[in-house]
């Protein structure tokens, strides 16, 4: 029987999207080929990404509105790098959330001058900082939406009329969001919608063009832009899993039906995270993610029969980070509601064996 995969990322994906990229491996549209042999310029392909551009900007209602959808290589982590040199002149404002967005400060560094309006280093990334007040003359702000490692999740963004940058690495696509507001989000795909190989940015155009300095052509947005994702060979398998994911998506009901689930889901698993005498959140209740739970042992003692338990009862992946220990719990658009209810009856079963 197939595992509750509560694997932070790489993750869980849809079990059909699984099947229908296997087959594709082994003859990909029946042309007796595989998907991961053929041109990346045939027409087959070269189909396959431009449905992925075209839903990414469908399910985030971004059609026609002046944005463009990539899919890139270098993850995420290549983005922190990216969107300095492609946006940073002078300053720009960065807000401290989490090991991600600590790192993405770290590479902006080296372009300009970097101002961290907001960070909740201090107590260790538990909550999301409010009261901050972005300077006028910024080139960007930068933030990150959901902090997968801490386990919280910004649920307003300032309003502002520099670029709003966004990593979404790891709830693109499970919640509304007015998505208008930003100019340019990204996300590895290996949260919430393929595997590892592909980021999607998706970037308002008009805010590109604007610094002073050469940008290497990889490392150039427009030139991405310009050649429609494909200025070099694109990661085919990832972009082809994604493109599946996307539909899987559209044809659920896309974000609003999904979002309603998420939501489900971790309503009932921080309930028993609240109710459960042996356990306790480690985040401000406001800020927790829906995506991500982290929660630890109130009696650590009972570590190895908790772990036992969960293994026994078919789940993986729940460790926490290993920066930060205890667990989590990650809840993914792919993770069915049941795999939750298994959770939480596995905490049950926990307490009612040490009675
Ligand atoms: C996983 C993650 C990253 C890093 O992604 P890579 O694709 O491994 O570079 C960055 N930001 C967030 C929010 C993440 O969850």
């Amino acid at each position: 029987m197939k595992k509750h995969n509560f694997s932070a990322g790489p993750c869980i994906l849809p079990q059909e999207v699984l099947q229908k990229a296997s087959e594709a491996i082994l003859n990909f549209n029946e042309d007796n080929l595989s998907l991961v042999e053929i041109s990346h310029r045939s027409p087959s392909f070269v189909a396959v990404m431009e449905k992925g551009r075209q839903l990414a900007l469908e399910l985030l209602g971004l059609e026609n509105k002046g944005y463009k959808a990539l899919f890139l290589q270098g993850g995420a982590s290549l983005e922190f790098l990216m969107v300095a040199y492609n946006l940073l002149e002078k300053k720009a404002a960065y807000l401290n959330t989490g090991t991600w967005s600590d790192k993405a400060i770290k590479e902006a560094k080296a372009f300009g001058e970097i101002i961290e309006v907001g960070s909740s280093k201090d107590k260790g990334f538990s909550y999301i900082p409010k009261e901050y007040t972005l300077p006028e003359d910024i080139d960007y702000f930068h933030c990150t939406s959901n902090n997968t490692i801490a386990g919280t999740q910004m649920k307003t963004f300032p309003n502002t009329n520099a670029p709003l940058v966004c990593d979404m690495s790891s709830d693109i696509f499970s919640r509304q969001l007015d998505f208008e507001k930003f100019d340019l989000i990204y996300a590895g795909a290996q949260k919430n919608m393929g595997p590892a190989g592909a980021t999607l940015i998706v970037i308002k155009e008009e805010i590109l063009g604007k610094v002073t300095r050469h940008i290497p052509s990889m490392l150039n947005y427009q030139t991405h832009i310009d050649k429609d994702s494909m200025f070099n060979t694109p990661s085919v398998f990832a972009v082809y899993v994604a493109t599946l994911t996307l539909q899987w998506l559209k044809d659920l009901g896309g974000i609003p039906f999904i979002e309603k689930v998420n939501d489900k889901k971790a309503a009932l698993l921080y309930a028993e995270i609240d109710r459960n005498p042996l356990f306790e959140g480690v985040v401000a209740k406001e800020d927790r993610s829906t995506m991500n739970a982290t929660f630890v042992l109130t009696d650590p003692s009972l570590k190895d029969t908790f772990d036992t338990l969960w293994k026994e009862a078919g789940i993986n992946g729940l460790h926490g980070h290993r920066s930060v220990g205890g667990y989590r719990a990650s809840m993914y658009n792919a993770l069915p509601l049941y795999s939750v209810q298994v959770l939480v009856n596995t905490m049950q079963t926990l307490e009612k064996t040490i009675k």
